[in-house]
């Protein structure tokens, strides 16, 4: 106990030299909350996160990943439907994701049900492509087969009607990751607002100020596949084939607010059994509790060094209207409470709950 203390206090003395908000006099260090190798801080109306060596691989998901597989799969085997795998970033949605087409497509193969439909991945990272595309292979094979350049809802359908073609069977399943992507597809109105379009088209939190814009031009060219309609007309459309289907989405905006077409979903679901959302938790960056929110930070080009272990830093970005650019693909998850203390001008009070079907 003696030397946690003793780390504690080390770390916080490491600190004080490099963090901004310090040496503008903003007050004390204050640790907002601290669990083995991560930290939140505030200084005055500053936030940081501060993770140690083992901290970014030490975050657990909650509840077990094998559980949540397991009951997709008896879904998908007794109703058949679509689920949507919606949390926040680091809750393990991924994990879920492959093992139930994994065990889908060998539950096809050991029946001999039919050939399986395979495995679309939409426009995931170049590095996330590769992990993607190296387990599902591993696993099944020529059974999953891959397109990253999926557009749009329109796009996928087409895309499962080409893999369908000259294949019959009865139990099929059809799987798109980052299925966020697929409402930031127009690109030639994109290409006008950043410079640095794929960058931002591979993450589905975008800050407030570029969402209201996205959706009034969308609004305004084609009503038709405005936030989430055609997203969800598509599960719809892939029903009426007989297809099963499985996407995996983060459910909110960094901002906090509910991604539209996850609150669809739950609308969905609470009318007809064909429709599940899972809703994913990862350990809340603070204190542990399930994290709801994936809050946006930015790197501080600096590692704090105690001992032998170094310290990474990142801000905690609080005003989602400025720079775009400022934003780093590190999204700190955080339960309600937690981003109430750090972010108190995105309080979740603010937000409407996503409802969750058991
Ligand atoms: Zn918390």
């Amino acid at each position: 106990m003696t030397g946690r203390v003793e780390s504690a206090r080390l770390i916080i003395s490491a600190l004080e030299d490099v963090l901004p908000g310090k040496q503008e006099g903003a007050g004390e260090i204050k640790v907002t909350a601290q669990k083995g190798e991560r930290w939140l801080l505030t200084i005055g109306r500053e936030s940081y996160v501060v993770l140690g060596p083992s901290a970014l691989e030490g975050l657990s998901t909650l509840p077990d990943a094998a559980d949540s597989t397991r009951s997709i799969f008896s879904f998908f085997r007794e109703t058949g439907g679509a689920v949507l795998l919606a949390g926040a970033m680091r809750s393990g949605k991924s994990a879920v994701f492959n093992q139930t087409v994994i065990r889908t497509v060998n539950f096809n193969l050991e029946t001999g049900n039919s050939a399986p439909l395979p495995v679309v991945v939409g426009r995931a990272k170049k590095g996330r492509q590769v992990d993607v595309m190296a387990e599902l292979q591993k696993n099944i094979g020529s059974f999953a087969s891959f397109n990253f350049q999926i557009e749009g809802p329109l796009d996928f359908l087409y895309f499962v009607e080409q893999q369908l073609e000259g294949r019959r069977g009865k139990l099929r399943l059809a799987a798109l990751e980052e299925v966020g992507i697929l409402l930031f597809s127009r690109e030639e109105y994109l290409a006008k607002v950043l410079e640095n379009i794929d960058f931002y088209l591979g993450r589905a939190g975008l800050p407030d100020q570029l969402k209201e814009s996205f959706e009034k031009a969308l609004q305004k060219s084609d009503p038709a596949q405005c936030f989430g309609e055609e997203f969800v007309l598509m599960t719809q459309a892939l029903g009426a084939k007989g297809i099963n289907f499985i996407g995996a989405t983060v459910d909110r905006f960094t901002s906090g607010q509910p991604w539209p077409p996850t609150a669809q979903f739950c609308a969905m679901a609470r009318e007809s059994e064909k429709y599940q959302v899972h809703r994913r938790f990862s350990e809340c960056l603070g204190c542990g509790e399930p994290a709801v929110i994936s809050a946006v930070t930015e790197p501080l080009d600096k590692v704090v060094k105690v001992g032998k272990k170094d310290y990474r830093i990142y801000r905690v970005i609080t005003d989602l209207s400025g720079s775009v650019e400022a934003v780093e693909p590190y999204f700190a998850p955080l339960c309600a409470g937690c981003n109430d203390q750090i972010r108190s001008g995105l309080a979740s009070a603010d937000w409407p709950e996503i409802w969750v079907q058991k």
